[in-house]
């Protein structure tokens, strides 16, 4: 095997033109999203009152491989991308594996995160149709940022619901999504029906993804020339996130190398999704065999102790339904989990690919994780994301089992974003005052009581 640099880059020409998509190869689809109304299935003029009209074609387009990434995009893209691919050389001695390591990094945006990936897309998008301005939420900040980012480009206005746990405890991620001129208000909040109505039920709550969701569709809708957007889950979010496989593919052909393992965090499943595109490709044509595995935190662990079921996107239920795997709307994590990965539910495309066998999905208690992230940050230097983490984790404990068998398999996890704004997080590991709550059955239970009911389908 020829010598592998530390970090492998593709240079300009090398990437990637088009977006990859997944949906086009798979044997089956996953099952249409219904209209929350007449419980029929979604048609593509149905969404345009929530999505601008590209993004609603995107989110429906099952039959597309590839399709052309804009050239402004491409332009953006080329401000921070291609990211590296790292081989974690000191990680891999640290650990003693004969695995061979590699992560590809998102962290190397002001976003911190690979969110930026899909912001640009549907910030460039919305601005293409006319419209003048954005609604969002955000939970750990990152798509925020992210969208605030693309909307100072592109001159959109932009108000983002941030879920109030993460305001309060975050306030420098307000300060930064300010910065790109962006208006952040605390969800639940009095500015829309669905925030009051919550307020009311719940005074004390710290909010959840799914509730600022549901406000920040509500502002959309009833604002002029105004869409709301999302920064996971959906279809066109897994698309656009196909730009971090199709480079990383492309970086692994250069230096002769292919996964055994592929490895994501999984919280919408949206760098995940965009990270296994041309692998799974691959598996569903019977050209490899990589093992795909996705890391959930115990604390919200939908695809391992999920319903796979039709559900609401969000709290308020207004957003259409969709077949995934998912704890329920209503479901909020308990507040003292740190990490981001809060969403109730997953993407439809990874719950169908993980329902039918092609993926496998493993939950992590916060304090292991926060164990490999701080053994992660002294060995390759870089301060990982809590997110992001929880792929480190299990990258690190497939290469400890790669010891004990003597096998060298390649391992590539996804290393989707730095964690300078999560150092409460941090501390309370330090001070080893992070505690494991993981929801019993009956938590859950909870949750699954309030799936929507729908006549023939799901009773
Ligand atoms: C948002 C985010 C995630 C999780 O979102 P997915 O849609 O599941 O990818 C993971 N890591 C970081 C750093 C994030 O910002």
């Amino acid at each position: 095997m020829k010598n592998i640099p530390h970090r492998i880059y593709l240079t300009e020409d090398q990437m990637p033109k088009q977006w990859y998509n997944l949906r086009a190869d798979m044997k089956e689809l996953p099952d249409p999203m219904l209209n929350p109304q007449t419980l029929k299935p979604i048609a593509e003029e149905d969404l345009y009152p929530i999505f601008c009209r590209e993004l609603a074609h995107q989110e429906l387009d099952n039959t597309t491989r590839y399709i052309d990434i804009p050239e402004e995009i491409q332009d953006f893209y080329k401000m921070y991308r291609p990211s590296p691919l790292i081989r974690a050389y000191e990680l891999e001695k640290a650990l003693g594996t004969p695995a061979r390591i590699y992560y590809k990094f998102e962290g190397n945006n002001t976003s911190g995160s690979h969110k930026l990936n899909s912001a640009v897309a549907q910030v460039y998008y919305a601005k293409k149709q006319g419209l003048t301005s954005l609604t969002t939420e955000t939970g750990a900040g990152q798509w925020g940022t992210a969208l605030a980012e693309a909307c100072a480009f592109f001159g959109l206005d932009l108000t983002v619901y941030m879920v109030k746990g993460s305001y309060d405890q975050k306030p420098f991620r307000k300060s930064i999504i300010q910065t790109f001129d962006a208006n952040v208000i605390a969800s639940p909040s009095d500015t829309t029906e669905a925030g009051r109505r919550i307020l009311a039920e719940n005074p004390g709550t710290t909010g959840s993804l799914g509730c600022a969701i549901s406000e920040a569709v509500e502002k959309a809708v009833t604002t002029p020339n105004c869409r709301y957007v999302l920064g996971s889950v959906l279809n066109q979010v897994l698309l656009h996130q196909s730009i971090i496989g199709e480079e990383t593919i492309k970086a692994m052909e250069l230096i002769d190398e292919y996964p055994d393992i592929v490895i994501g965090c999984a919280g919408g499943g949206s760098n995940l999704g965009g990270l296994i595109g041309p692998f799974m490709k691959d598996k569903l044509q019977g050209k490899a065999d990589p093992r795909i595995i996705a890391v959930e935190p115990a604390s919200c662990p939908s695809l391992t102790r999920g319903r796979y079921a039709y559900d609401f996107c969000d709290t308020g239920k207004i957003t259409p339904m969709a077949r995934m795997y998912t704890l329920g709307s209503g479901f909020i994590p308990s507040p003292n989990h740190a990490g981001g990965l809060r969403y109730h539910g997953m993407s439809p495309i990874l719950s169908k690919l993980y329902h039918d066998g092609y993926m496998e999905a493993v939950s992590v208690e916060q304090t292991r994780v926060f164990e490999a992230a701080t053994f992660f940050a002294k060995k390759e230097t870089i301060l990982p994301a809590p997110e992001s983490a929880h792929a480190i984790r299990a990258a690190i404990d497939e290469a400890l089992k790669c010891k004990e068998t003597g096998e060298a398999k390649t391992i590539l996890f996804g290393l989707t974003g730095t964690g300078y704004f999560d150092m409460t997080a941090y501390s309370s590991y330090h001070e080893g005052t992070m505690t494991d709550y993981i929801p019993t059955d009956a938590d859950l239970q909870r949750g699954f009581d309030a799936l929507p009911v729908i006549p023939g389908v799901q009773e």
